[in-house]
């Protein structure tokens, strides 16, 4: 079934989906080639306030335990935070290396390892340093009714797009992740090159 405004996403099954953060329902979404998975816990649908986190795919920080980034932690906050709650929803979006892919992402390590910042990496491969684009994520949370939102994250320009995809965000809940020695320097150009609010 496609979701109202856009036809290009095909909604795939729903199964439950027991993890050790809390029992959720799995969702599987397309948009195009790119596959999304969302976690929703609890009754959602017309709920005000309902705490969402927008995880972007992060195959080497998720499941490899990588300390390049601080993607596994902030996943691990996110599903033990939204475990606890009523109701809730994670996006985990098919968006690897903030939409380079996997190899180009590999690239980027490369030339962060020669000094570069994450941000300047992604540049001299030809990549804005950041691809996402959360209309999907607007287009699904319209697909669950959801009638506000209270988003978990740092990152003040995930509201501002959301909120230009007609999305209500009632609040920003922050995410707060200690930095590593190998992190540091990543944490930091989020921050001063992304904007990002730390803590
Ligand atoms: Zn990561």
């Amino acid at each position: 079934m496609p979701l109202p405004g856009n036809d290009n996403i095909l909604k795939l099954p729903v199964a439950n989906f027991p993890t050790r953060f809390g029992h959720f329902k799995i969702y599987g979404f397309k948009e195009g080639s790119m596959e999304h998975m969302v976690l929703v816990k609890g009754d959602v649908s017309d709920k005000e306030h309902v705490p969402v986190r927008i995880h972007s795919q992060c195959i080497t920080g998720d499941a490899l335990g990588s300390l390049r980034c601080d993607c596994g932690i902030q996943l691990e906050h996110s599903l033990e935070y939204l475990g606890k709650q009523e109701s809730g929803v994670l996006f985990y979006l098919g968006h690897e290396g903030r939409g380079i892919g996997l190899f180009n992402k590999i690239k980027a390590y490369e030339l962060q390892d020669k000094g570069v910042d994450t941000v300047e990496a992604n540049k001299q491969l030809g990549f804005d340093s950041d691809m996402r684009d959360y209309t999907i994520v607007a287009d699904i949370l319209r697909y669950f009714r959801i009638a506000s939102i209270d988003l978990i994250t740092n990152n003040p320009l995930k509201i501002d797009d959301l909120k230009k995809a007609g999305i209500t965000v009632s609040q920003r809940i922050p995410l707060v992740v200690q930095p590593n020695e190998h992190n540091e320097f990543y944490l930091h150009t989020k921050k001063v090159k992304m904007n990002h609010i730390m803590g």
